[in-house]
């Protein structure tokens, strides 16, 4: 499974770096709040692009309320108007068109989230 491959090991060391790099999440600093950033997302949708995926000028962090958020709105397509929505809460067109990469993310992210935590406990701040 491709999205599986992407966000392994690999991922993991990297985006741990980047988070440490930049601690904050982004869009709560830029609404005056200071958060713990715990996910790097993809500003564009990778959509399993690997020259996408690993160009660190297309990551930014953000806390998992953030990042939730803008999965949702892409997972809608990034429209402002609704798609229909399957029984299991995702657009359907999107599942249909094979494109399920925001899937993904949500159930990759909770377990980088875990793996965070734990290391999160080692370093000193
Ligand atoms: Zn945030």
């Amino acid at each position: 499974m491709t999205a599986r491959r992407l966000y392994g090991y690999r991922w993991q060391q990297e985006s741990k770096s980047f988070l440490r790099r930049y601690p904050l999440c982004l869009r709560c600093t830029e609404a005056g709040i200071v958060r713990l950033s715990t996910v790097v997302d993809h500003c564009k949708p990778h959509h399993g692009d690997l020259a996408l995926f690993w160009d660190a000028t297309n990551w930014q962090a953000l806390c998992k309320p953030c990042h939730d958020e803008k999965t949702l709105r892409e997972d809608r397509g990034g429209k402002p108007q609704r798609e229909r929505i399957g029984t299991d809460g995702y657009p359907i067109a999107r599942k249909t068109g094979g494109d399920r990469g925001g899937m993904y993310d949500l159930k990759v992210i909770s377990s980088l989230d875990r793996a965070r935590s734990l290391s999160l406990s080692e370093s000193p701040k």
